[in-house]
């Protein structure tokens, strides 16, 4: 079956959609430092549908999850600043509810004209937003369907998540998926239906743990995977390399030996750091140096240096790898990039994705932040991706509840 896609909704409903009350369920999760927006890219990318329902004259009901309060209202967690931001972006007035399915919610929505958008308050100011339980869930999901006549679900961020306002209330509601959701799945398509070689995976990050089932799904796929981040380390030491301080899972050592030994029978090659930035302390103005990959414990901070980010050798070869790429997937900063005596890795390996001549994506909440934060615009990447987990749960080949609802089947 099919993704339902926003095209078809008036059909679906009968009719056209003025008048028409359409809950829109996006992922405004976005990164707030003191009340105030650090990254707006998630706003940004809900507005195509929002659009094109004002357009249409429905009466738009936006929710979303923000952070992760206990289930109970929370100022610090609150919606308002988005909402605020989401009226500057949409260039229109954004109605604002204190509560999510309760009386200011339902005054919000009741006084919505044709065209007109109301932002209703943290979904997860509800314990049945992520409740296990399904009786707890459905009861809240249907507080929210008696908000709207139908629902768009548009964020790609949460689509691995089997909770109420992306799976219960798709059911509850007619329901088709939003034109962000129908665009992060053309692009994660291309990258696993034939994708154009050669075809470069690159990963970093923090844990190895984290990274598993996307390294085995895509081992087989790929051409070439690039490993950096904190996640070098571990298999640095399954080559037999001591890291000295740095991040090393001991309990993944064994798994990574067979990624390397898959990887030779399957003519994939994985291409490991040369070298590294070993530090003295895990601290921004830290002594630091570079070291080869198989000496990191030879520096002057011995057992002790921590290596924090790839070596200026490492970039180098990474990025002629990439650049000579048609298709690369990147999850996972190289080092720690928010301290910028680390950065450099991260900086490099983001120039030669967007030199890229073929298709470049990045995915990963932290990758997104990386490459926004050292001053990249989001139209030099093929794609960024609004979601870290759902993209990697859908390279994996895992089975997406709240796609599935959408009539999606990989
Ligand atoms: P994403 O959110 O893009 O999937 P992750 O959450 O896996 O990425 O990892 C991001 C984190 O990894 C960053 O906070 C970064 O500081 C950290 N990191 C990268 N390299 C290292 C390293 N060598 N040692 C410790 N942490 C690292
Ligand atoms: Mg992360």
């Amino acid at each position: 079956m099919a993704l339902r896609t926003l095209d078809t909704l008036a059909a679906r409903l009968g009719g056209p959609l003025a008048g028409t009350r359409v809950i829109v369920r996006c992922d405004l999760n976005v990164p707030l430092q003191d009340g105030r927006i650090t990254d707006d890219g998630r706003v940004r990318a809900s507005l195509p549908t929002l659009n094109a329902l004002i357009h249409q004259g429905a009466r738009v009901v936006v929710c979303s999850h923000l952070g992760r309060p206990d289930g109970a209202p929370d100022p610090a967690y609150s919606l308002a600043p988005v909402a605020q931001r989401l009226s500057e972006l949409l260039g229109k007035p954004v109605a604002f509810a204190r509560d999510t399915v309760g009386p200011s919610a339902r005054d919000a929505v009741a006084a919505l004209g044709d065209g007109d958008v109301a932002v209703i308050e943290n979904l997860r100011f509800d314990a049945g937003e992520t409740a296990k339980d399904d009786a707890q869930r459905r009861a809240f999901a249907h507080k929210l369907a008696a908000l709207g006549d139908a629902l768009v679900s548009d964020g790609f961020g949460v689509v691995h998540r089997k909770q109420a306002s992306v799976y219960d209330l798709a059911e509850i509601l007619p329901s088709v998926a939003g034109l962000l959701i129908a665009k992060e799945l053309e692009v994660l398509d291309r990258l696993t239906e034939n994708p154009q070689r050669p075809y470069t995976v690159v990963l970093g990050g923090s844990k190895v743990s984290d990274k598993l089932g996307v390294i085995a799904h895509l081992l087989p796929r790929v051409d070439k995977l690039l490993v950096g981040g904190g996640m070098m380390f571990t298999f640095l030491a399954a080559q037999g390399h001591p890291v000295g301080a740095s991040l090393l899972e001991e309990d993944q050592l064994d798994t990574v030996r067979g990624y390397l030994a898959t990887a030779k029978d399957k003519g994939v090659e994985i291409v490991l750091p040369v070298d590294a930035v070993v530090a003295a302390s895990f601290s921004a103005d830290a002594d630091h140096v570079v070291a080869d990959a198989d000496a990191l414990e030879d520096t002057a901070f011995g057992a002790s240096g921590l290596g924090l980010d790839i070596g200026p050798r490492t970039a180098e070869a990474f990025a002629n790898e990439i650049r000579s790429s048609a298709t690369v997937f990147w999850n996972g900063p190289m080092g720690v990039f928010e301290m910028p005596a680390f950065a450099a890795g991260t900086k490099t390996v983001a120039q030669a994705l967007t030199e890229v001549d073929g298709l470049s994506v990045v995915g990963g909440g932290d990758s997104a932040a990386a490459v926004r934060q050292l001053g990249f615009s989001d139209d030099r990447f093929g794609h960024i991706s609004t979601g870290g987990g759902a993209s990697l749960e859908f390279l994996e080949g895992k089975r997406l509840p709240g796609l599935e609802v959408l009539g999606w089947a990989q």
